[in-house]
């Protein structure tokens, strides 16, 4: 039995976080032996990042009995290697255009909803004493080009008008003075909701508060499949035994299988988002990006390329 993966196989071993910038930080300790023999539970929860994490988290406060499966280890996914903005700008499109789309009731209801996630996560770090390195006061928004200057204005006349947020725009010179101007960028816009955090410490925190809360994780297990049983419970089959559950969340994000189960398949798409990390540059290096092309920002101290956003943190 194996499964039918949609990228090559390495990129669901140990290479993609064996050199990943936040994985080399810490060595994380196990919160959970590969499961072997048989074994049951209430909820059966398949992919250990925050999606399975913060499910497991609220069922196991309520008294549920909960495990977590991941065929890694918790926080190995997009959850432990991700950008780290807990911050509003979810999508592309700026306000206006949502607006435009959806009418401004949708749009009002998914910027509250975006808030209510970035309270969420600081409820959470306060509560369970979660140490993510959290750093910085909102995000800062840049502007790559000279154009894009007059609509960060807007934009922040926006968000006071619509949400009564009061955003901080930075010209040039003062881009500079915060050392975030090295390659010579237009101008920036603080927004200040949210926070940047260390995400692979908030997922390992956060699964540190599901076990607290009496659930069970089993890591280097990967469910294999699930089959419907007689008595209504599922069976999850993995490679050294089964877990049987009255209830199954899948949270498996893009690393999906389409056999796992097999109404999953064609129903994800492979989309890929890169963060380009340098190592932390000197002050020579730094200057000598002034007029690059690339759009690149600074991360505490290392040059950041990503290939899907313009935000800066730290
Ligand atoms: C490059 C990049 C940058 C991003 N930046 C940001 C950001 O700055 N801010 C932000 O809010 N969001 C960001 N995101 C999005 C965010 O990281 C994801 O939305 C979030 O982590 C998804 O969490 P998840 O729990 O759904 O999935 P994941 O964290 O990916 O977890 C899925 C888990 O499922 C497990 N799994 C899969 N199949 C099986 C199986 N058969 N058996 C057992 N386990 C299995 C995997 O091993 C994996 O650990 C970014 C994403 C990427 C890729």
């Amino acid at each position: 039995m194996s499964l039918q993966r949609i990228f090559q196989a390495d990129a669901y071993g140990q290479q993609p976080v064996t050199q990943n910038f936040w994985h080399r930080a810490f060595e994380p300790e196990v919160l959970g032996e590969p499961l072997q023999e048989e074994h049951s539970c209430e909820v059966a929860i398949v992919g250990g990042g925050y999606t399975g994490l913060s499910a497991a988290l609220k069922l196991a406060q309520q008294g549920v009995d909960v495990a977590v499966l991941d065929a890694r280890h918790i926080g190995w996914g997009a959850s432990g290697r991700n950008g780290g903005f807990c911050c509003l700008g979810g999508t592309i499109a700026e306000d206006d255009e949502l607006i435009r789309r959806y009418g401004e009731v949708e749009a009002r209801r998914y910027f509250y909803a975006e808030r209510a996630a970035i309270d969420l996560v600081a409820e959470l770090l306060d509560q369970y004493e979660i140490d993510a390195d959290v750093a910085s006061k909102g995000e800062t928004v840049l502007a790559h080009k000279p154009r894009r200057v007059d609509q960060l204005k807007d934009t922040a006349a926006d968000i006071q008008k619509r949400y009564g947020i009061s955003c901080h725009f930075h010209g040039k010179d003062e881009l500079t003075e915060l050392g975030m101007n090295a390659s010579g960028l237009s101008a920036g816009l603080t927004i200040p909701v949210g926070f940047a955090l260390h995400p692979y410490k908030y997922a390992r925190g956060l699964a540190a508060a599901v076990k607290s809360q009496g659930a069970r994780f089993y890591e280097q297990t990967e469910v294999l499949s699930i089959v419907p049983a007689d008595d209504g419970q599922y069976v999850l089959k993995v490679r050294k035994g089964h877990l049987r559950a009255q209830k199954v969340l899948l949270a498996t994000n893009g690393y999906s299988s389409e056999n796992m189960p097999e109404w999953l398949a064609g129903k994800y798409l492979p989309v890929q988002s890169n963060i380009l990390m340098t190592r932390p540059l000197s002050e020579e290096e730094l200057k000598r990006q002034a007029g690059s092309p690339i759009r690149w920002h600074m991360t505490r101290g290392h040059c950041c390329i990503t290939s899907a956003c313009c935000r800066t943190i730290g």
